[in-house]
This record gives C-alpha cells, sequence and structure tokens, in this order.
C-alpha cells in the first residue's frame, strides 16, 4: 500500500484545519508494528483534538483514539504480518497519529491481540467507550455491587460509554435507570435493557433541594460536574459510583458528610493508561462474560472518513448517540 487516506489534523499560521489527505509510510510516526486499519470509532475525546484542537501534542496529526486491524509488518517479535489486533489509549490519537487513517504505524507495548470471541467490527463498536464501560462496572462489582442491591443509574446514557454501560449492567441482571437529555431516546434505551428512564435535569444537583432520597446502589457517570454532585448526595448507603468522564463537566462540590456518614465510594475509572496486563483482561472480559448482548444493533452508526469532521462537532454537542464506528 504505497498511498492511502487519513483525516489529518494541521496547524499552518496559528490556524488549524481537519481534512482527508493521501499519504505514503513514511508520513506516519515511528514504531514497531504498522497495521491495516479495519475500522475505528469516534470518542468525545476525539471532538476534544479534532475541534477543539485540546490534547494535541504536535502537528500534523492524525485523530483517532481506537483502531483495530491487521498486521502488515512488525519488528516486534510478539506480532506477524495477518495478526489481527486492537490499539486504544496512550497517546493514540494525541501524541501519536492514530486511527482515522487507512494505516497506522504504532509502538508494540500498546498493541491487544484480538480475542478470541470479538470481531475486528466489534472490537471498534466497543472501543475506549466500551473499555471504559467495563472498566466502571469491574470496578463497582469490585466494591461490592450486585443486581439484589437496588437501582443502578446511568448518566449520559444515549452516549457511548452510557450506551454500553446500560446494556452491560442490563445483561448482568442489574435494574438500570438511565438518565438522558434527549427526551425522544426511551425506546432506545430501554431497547438496550433500560428499566427506567429519567431526564437528565432530573439529576443535576441545586441548592433548593439539600435533603434527597437515598436512591441507588451505584451510578456510572460520564457526565461529571452538578450530575455528579446529585449522585453523591443520593447513592445509598455504602453505594458506590464510578466516575469516568466530564461531558457535563469537571468541578464537584461536595462535602465529607456522604462518605462518614453513608460510607460511600467514589471511584476513578481511568482507560488511557491503565496497566497492559489488566487490560488484557478487561478485553477478555468484553469478548465473553461482559460482552454486550446488543452490539450489533440500534447502538451503532457506521461512517466514513469524509463524514468525520461533522461528527466530531456533534459529539461535543452531546447529540451523537451510541457508538460511531468508521470503516476504513
Ligand atoms: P458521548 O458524547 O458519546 O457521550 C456523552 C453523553 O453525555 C452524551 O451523549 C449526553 O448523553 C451526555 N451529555 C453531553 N453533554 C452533557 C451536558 N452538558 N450535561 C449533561 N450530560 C451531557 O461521549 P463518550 O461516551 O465517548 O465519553 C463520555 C465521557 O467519558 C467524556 O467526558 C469522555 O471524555 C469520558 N471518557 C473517559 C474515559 C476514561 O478513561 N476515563 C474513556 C472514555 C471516555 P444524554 O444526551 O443521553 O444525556
Amino acid at each position: 500500500m504505497d498511498n492511502f487516506q487519513a483525516l489529518v489534523l494541521n496547524k499552518i499560521d496559528e490556524q488549524t484545519n481537519l481534512n482527508v489527505k493521501q499519504l505514503t509510510i513514511d508520513d506516519l510516526p515511528k514504531g514497531e508494528v504498522t497495521i491495516k486499519v479495519a475500522y475505528s470509532s469516534v470518542n468525545y475525546k476525539d471532538g476534544l483534538v479534532g475541534i477543539q484542537n485540546q490534547l494535541v501534542e504536535s502537528y500534523p496529526l492524525i485523530p483517532g483514539i481506537d483502531l483495530s486491524g491487521t498486521v502488515m509488518e512488525s519488528t516486534d517479535t510478539r506480532y506477524k504480518e495477518g495478526d489481527e489486533v486492537i490499539v486504544t489509549s496512550y497517546k493514540l490519537g494525541t501524541g501519536h497519529s492514530g486511527g482515522f487513517s487507512e494505516v497506522a504505524r504504532v509502538p508494540g507495548e500498546w498493541v491487544v491481540p484480538l480475542p478470541e470471541g470479538l470481531s475486528l467490527k466489534e472490537a471498534m463498536i466497543l472501543g475506549t467507550a466500551g473499555l471504559t464501560a467495563a472498566l466502571s462496572v469491574a470496578k463497582l462489582e469490585a466494591a461490592g455491587l450486585k443486581p439484589e442491591d437496588g437501582p443502578v443509574l446511568v448518566a449520559g446514557a444515549t452516549g457511548g460509554v452510557g450506551s454500553i454501560a446500560v446494556n452491560i449492567l442490563a445483561d448482568r441482571g442489574y435494574e438500570v435507570v438511565a438518565s438522558t437529555g434527549k427526551a425522544d431516546q426511551e425506546a432506545y434505551l430501554k431497547q438496550l435493557g433500560a428499566k427506567e428512564v429519567i431526564h437528565r435535569n432530573e439529576i443535576v444537583a441545586t441548592d433548593a433541594q439539600p435533603a434527597r432520597k437515598k436512591r441507588w446502589a451505584a451510578a456510572v457517570d460520564p457526565v461529571g460536574g452538578k450530575t455528579l454532585e446529585y449522585i453523591l448526595t443520593t447513592l445509598q448507603y455504602g453505594g458506590s459510583v464510578a466516575t469516568c468522564g466530564l461531558a457535563g463537566g469537571v468541578e464537584v462540590a461536595t462535602t465529607v458528610i456522604p462518605f462518614i456518614s453513608r460510607s460511600i465510594n467514589w471511584l476513578g475509572i481511568d482507560s488511557v493508561m491503565y496497566p497492559m496486563d489488566k487490560r488484557l483482561e478487561a478485553w477478555k472480559l468484553l469478548s465473553d462474560n461482559m460482552k454486550p448482548t446488543a452490539l450489533n444493533n440500534e447502538m451503532v452508526n457506521e461512517v466514513s472518513l469524509t463524514d468525520l469532521p461533522e461528527i466530531l462537532g456533534d459529539i461535543l454537542e452531546g447529540k451523537v448517540r451510541g457508538r460511531t464506528l468508521v470503516k476504513l
């Protein structure tokens, strides 16, 4: 493959531009493993990179924090031509050119062999969002959560992390309450397994409600801000929240009271630097015990490289539903 297409973010005279370009292998950064990319996917972070130019370490950069594909060439002896692999996290798509490209070249230590039980396509329907949802559910369960404990809240439920978290939790027998700002998406969330759908305005902290009902056994929260403030004041005794995102804000006002009077757990989730040995276990879980049953249906919207600039804008505005798969 002498020439291939990629979405390139460049900056010239303080002006950034994002365009599909024809590249050659020499345009890619150094790395031990060269991959013919089959699929990528769109995550919130790709919007931050491609539209707001946050987290970009140098230009030009091919964005795309996720990819799956087939090894073309490798100087890392763990991989050989024809191997099917997944690459997510680390500096992919921020400090090192990523998945919005027909070919990628990456360090060998970032590569995850595609686990048995997942196709290259399914791996990218999951992508970083799926990994993050799985890490969130696994950490809640490690803190003691069981289906009989009561309702589990998923905030930002129609988003990528949210949709997969709803489906994984429902598959595992939890009573899932999905919160969304998209009032017309109740049927979608119920198809994923939500028992109840509430509007996100119901779960925003306001000074007018200091004493709230203790409602949730646990929560998965990709939203943060006032939503997380609300969650901290409404977890049941011993309940846990997995904080995994900031789509609604980064600042959270709290006191020590819920921690020392209700013994709640505030659990942090990071997928980017998650250690490789545990990462392999998480992908294994996603390929069998935690593989979402709704993976190949209405959760997925498939697009091409040329559609991406518009979609990267949409995801920052909270307009995207489920997972956006990029076919290369
Ligand atoms: P999506 O855009 O797909 O999902 C975010 C969802 O949050 C939206 O669909 C919307 O859902 C809701 N939302 C958006 N804006 C607001 C707002 N202002 N107030 C309240 N709710 C809002 O993004 P992803 O699923 O890709 O990522 C979600 C978050 O998780 C991001 O902040 C991302 O950076 C973070 N993340 C963190 C990771 C980690 O390693 N910790 C890894 C992956 C993602 P609805 O309309 O249904 O309410």
